[in-house]
This record gives C-alpha cells, structure tokens and sequence, in this order.
C-alpha cells in the first residue's frame, strides 16, 4: 500500500533484554525525521512519567483480548505476566507515508513479524555484558531487584534466538550503535523486496520502449 506514490517504509524490529538501551536508540533514530515507532498495546500498568497512547496503549486485559479477537495485532505475546502487542492498522499507515517503522519487541513476537512479514528487518540489540545490563537496569530505577533478576534471567532465555535475527546491534557506545542502526536501514532498503513496484514499472515500461526519432540533448 503507498501514498501518493512514495516508497513504502521499511519495517523493522528491533528487540534485546531489557534495559540493553533500545528506548534510547529508538529516541536517537526518530530525530531522523523518516522513522517512527509504532505505539504498543499492553496490560501492564504505566510506569511513572508514561503516558497513555504515546508510550503505549494500557489496555485491561478484556480489551487486550477483544484486540486478538477481532485480527487487529500483528502480532502479540506475554512478557514477564502481561500483554503485550502491535497494532496493525497503525503499522500500515506508517509505512505507507513512507516511514521506516521501528517495532520495539520481544522475541517471541519478533519470529511472529518474521512469519508474517517477510519482508522484515530483524536487529536484535546486545548489551555489552550481562554486568552491564544489570547496572543499566539497575540505574533506570523503575523495576524492584526481584523484577531486574527476572528480566535477566528471562534475556538469558532469549539468547539463543538470537541467531534468528538479520543482524547484531552492540549497544556499548551510543553514537556507534545510532550510526550502525543507519546502516542497517541504509542496507536493508536495498532489499528487492522493497523495490518490487519500481521493478514492476520498469518491466512494462521495456515492454512498449521504441527508440527515439532523436535523442534530447
Ligand atoms: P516494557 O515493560 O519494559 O516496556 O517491555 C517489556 C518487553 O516487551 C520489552 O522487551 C519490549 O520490547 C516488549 N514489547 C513492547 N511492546 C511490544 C509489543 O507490541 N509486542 C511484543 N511482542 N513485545 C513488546
């Protein structure tokens, strides 16, 4: 689906343990100004400071399942005792204005995406020590120890998805892992999928070419 004959946007999502610094990452790409995220359904309750529809949608669990009911996730799945889950109409849109749409996800929804949406770019986010990940954790300041100690042991769960993915993103350095994430999206648009309705035009375009009576200088 495009607007107005603009390029569809890229999807891509981009998951990792939590607290690996995926937020900050996601902040640093909007400023380009051609990526957006997609705002998130779930039953958990807003942390301090979240608001509603722009950090997600806090849904009650019935709501959250009316959404399954009626086809209107991407995809969904549970985290750590609640819901969470991407809006389809909301993903489409964005796309079709030609934004790049960064989905900030776990994995199990991740290899949801990769089934349904092949086109999909996986970046899977690492920290650079399980150490590190903790004093991340530890210095957002919104989760008990009890929870960082199940986030952690859930990201070891994750792991071995981790080759699932298209590609590694290290999260050591801020401004390398920005200018890596670039280049993903740089590389990732030149995948031929992206391209099929350019292609499509130039191949009926060959079919009726006749050479000029004269070349316009
Ligand atoms: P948090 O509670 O820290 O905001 O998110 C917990 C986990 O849920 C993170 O790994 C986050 O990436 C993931 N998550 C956020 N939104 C979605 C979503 O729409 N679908 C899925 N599958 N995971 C999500």
């Amino acid at each position: 689906m495009r607007i107005d004959g603009k390029r569809e946007g890229l999807l891509i999502v981009l998951s990792g343990p939590s607290g690996c610094g995926k937020g900050t990452i996601v902040g640093e790409m909007l400023k380009r100004g051609d990526c957006a995220v997609s705002v998130s359904a779930t039953t958990r309750d807003p942390r301090p400071g979240e608001v509603n529809d722009v950090n997600y949608h806090f849904l009650k669990k019935e709501q959250f399942t009316q959404l399954i009911a009626q086809d209107r996730l991407l995809e969904y799945a549970q985290y750590c005792d609640n819901y969470y889950g991407t809006l389809r109409d909301e993903v489409d849109a964005l796309r079709a204005e030609g934004k790049h749409v960064i989905l900030e996800i776990e994995v199990q929804g991740a290899m949801q995406i990769k089934e349904r949406c092949p086109e999909a770019v996986l970046v899977y986010t690492l920290p650079p020590s399980v150490g590190e990940l903790y004093r991340r954790l530890k210095k957002r300041g919104t989760e008990t120890d009890e929870v960082i100690e199940k986030r952690i042991r859930r990201a070891g769960e994750e792991l071995p998805l981790a080759d699932r993915y298209d590609f590694i993103l290290f999260n050591d350095v801020l401004e390398d892992a920005v200018a890596d994430f670039s280049s993903i999206i740089r590389t990732a648009y030149m995948y031929p999928v992206y391209h099929k309705n350019q292609i499509g035009e130039m191949i009926e375009d060959a079919k009726t070419f006749h050479v000029p009576d004269h070349i316009e200088e």
